[in-house]
């Protein structure tokens, strides 16, 4: 079916949401929690688009919206550029230090609304995507907990995680860098743990801790890794050539 996307025309399918057309096509509209390999957050809410159906519009959540009629998307009309800026504006008070909301309050002229009341030194917008992608993709270590104002991310109750295999997914997600992950040449910590690197034999670059190698080999059912990407591709493609050669 055919849909407009800010009158350009846009192919898809039925049922995918608004957010995947636009982006397959180019169309740009902003997001914090939304990422390919996790399924619908809707948590963060500034992919907000107005949608008109026959002469009804309305506001949507465009990551969580299923195309399912011949609609018209507005990305950036004024009804969308208001309401973005009030989120924006809460999203910049409850994340004062990130830098990330301070460029997306810029980029679409978030005001500054005093009567919201400002979080000190925080970075995170408990958009719940680290929690989540630990949960999909590795071990569930971390998850939300609290309510209201004191809800944040952490392991259970608070202690050294006796799961977290250090693979920084959580920090690689995370769209504010509200996590820290340091690390120095041998080592890596995040969540308050230390985790020894491993490098690769042949050409010394990290591969991972041994605790996410050893999980990625139980999981395979393969040995544990001693080469990065890059070298094992080299040992494999030296590998056909010396059988291609013998033959
Ligand atoms: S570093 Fe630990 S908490 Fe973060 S995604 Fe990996 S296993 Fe989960």
């Amino acid at each position: 079916m055919i849909i407009h996307i800010d009158g350009k025309e846009c192919q898809c399918e039925k049922g995918e949401y608004i957010l995947t057309v636009a982006q397959r096509n180019g169309i740009e509209i902003p997001t914090l929690c939304h990422h390919e390999a996790i399924t619908g957050q809707a948590c963060c809410r500034l992919c907000i688009v107005e949608v008109t159906e026959k002469t009804r519009s309305r506001i949507v959540v465009s990551c969580v919206y299923p195309v399912t009629d011949e609609i018209t998307v507005a990305t950036d009309s004024k009804k969308v550029q208001r309401e973005r800026g009030l989120i924006l504006s809460l999203l910049a008070k409850r994340a004062p230090e990130s830098e990330e909301i301070k460029e997306l309050c810029k980029k679409y002229s978030a005001p500054d609304i005093d009567r919201f009341v400002q979080l000190d030194n925080e970075k995170c917008v408990m958009c719940g995507l680290c929690a989540k992608a630990c949960a999909e993709l590795s071990v569930g270590a971390i998850s939300t907990v609290n309510r209201g104002v004191t809800k944040e991310v952490s392991t259970p109750y608070h202690e050294e995680s006796t799961v977290c295999v250090g693979c920084g997914s959580c920090a690689r997600i995370c769209p504010t860098g509200a996590i820290e992950l340091v690390e120095t040449e041998n080592t890596r910590t995040i969540w308050g743990k230390s985790f020894d690197l491993v490098k690769c034999e042949n050409c010394g670059a990290v591969i991972g801790t041994k605790e996410e190698l050893e999980k990625a080999a139980k999981e395979s059912g393969l040995e544990v890794d001693t080469l990065c990407a890059d070298c094992r591709k080299e040992a494999m493609a030296q590998v056909l050539k010396d059988t291609y050669s013998y033959n």
